[in-house]
C-alpha cells in the first residue's frame, strides 16, 4: 500500500494552567464566523471549557468527530481527587447534549486546526491563550494513502447520515456556487 507523509497537528494541554477566562472559545468563534470575526459567539466556538464551579474544575476542550448515537454506558473518573464524568472529556458531537453543535442550524462542529484562510501560524486559540495552557506541536508521520481517504469517507457518511444525501448535495453546490462567485 502506498505511503504518503501527513504532518501530525497537536495541541498540548496543561489543563492545571487553565483559569477559565475563555478567551479561546472568542477567537474561536469569531475565526470562523462567515464572514470572519463578523461575530462573536462562544456557543459556536470549537473549543469550549468545560465547567463545574462547585467543583473546581474548568478545563478546554476541542470538538471531535460527530456521532450519531450516544453511549451505552458512561464512566467515572476520580483525578486528584475531583470526580470527572466521562462526558467532561469526550470530543463528540453527541446527540446527549448541546456541545459542540453550531447553535441555529444544529450542524456538528469540528475543530479544524484553523486550517483556514489566510494561514495561521499557530491555531487562533493558542495565540489566545495568555496562560501558556495550549501548546501547539507539528510532527511528521507516514500513513498509508488508504487511510487518509477512509478519514474523509468516515466525515462525510456522517453528514449523509445525519442530514441526507439530497441536503448535502444541494449544500455542497451551494458553496461551490458561492467559492465561484468569490473567485470571480
Ligand atoms: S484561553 Fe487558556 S486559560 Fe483561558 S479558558 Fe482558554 S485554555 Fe483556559
Ligand atoms: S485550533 Fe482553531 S478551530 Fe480548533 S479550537 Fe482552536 S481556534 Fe478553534
Amino acid at each position: 500500500m502506498a505511503k504518503i507523509k501527513k504532518i501530525i497537528k497537536t495541541i498540548r494541554v496543561d489543563a492545571d494552567k487553565c483559569n477559565g477566562c475563555r478567551a479561546c472559545e472568542v477567537v474561536c468563534s469569531g475565526f470562523h464566523a462567515d464572514p470572519k470575526w463578523s461575530s462573536i459567539n462562544p456557543a459556536r466556538s470549537r473549543i469550549q471549557v468545560i465547567t463545574d464551579r462547585m467543583k473546581d474544575i474548568w478545563f478546554p476542550v476541542f470538538a471531535g468527530e460527530y456521532t450519531p448515537a450516544e453511549c451505552a454506558g458512561r464512566n467515572i473518573y476520580e483525578i486528584d481527587g475531583k470526580e470527572y464524568d466521562e462526558c467532561h472529556f469526550c470530543r463528540a458531537s453527541c446527540p446527549s447534549r448541546d456541545l459542540f453543535k453550531e447553535p441555529d442550524s444544529g450542524l456538528p462542529l469540528k475543530c479544524d486546526m484553523c486550517e483556514d484562510d489566510p494561514p495561521q501560524e499557530e491555531p487562533l486559540c493558542v495565540q489566545a491563550c495568555l496562560n501558556d495552557v495550549l501548546v501547539y506541536e507539528e510532527r511528521e508521520e507516514e500513513v498509508d494513502e488508504e487511510v487518509a481517504q477512509e478519514e474523509m469517507e468516515i466525515g462525510i457518511k456522517s453528514l449523509i447520515d445525519e442530514y441526507g444525501l439530497e441536503n448535502l448535495v444541494d449544500t455542497v453546490s451551494r458553496l461551490l456556487q458561492k467559492e465561484e462567485q468569490t473567485s470571480s
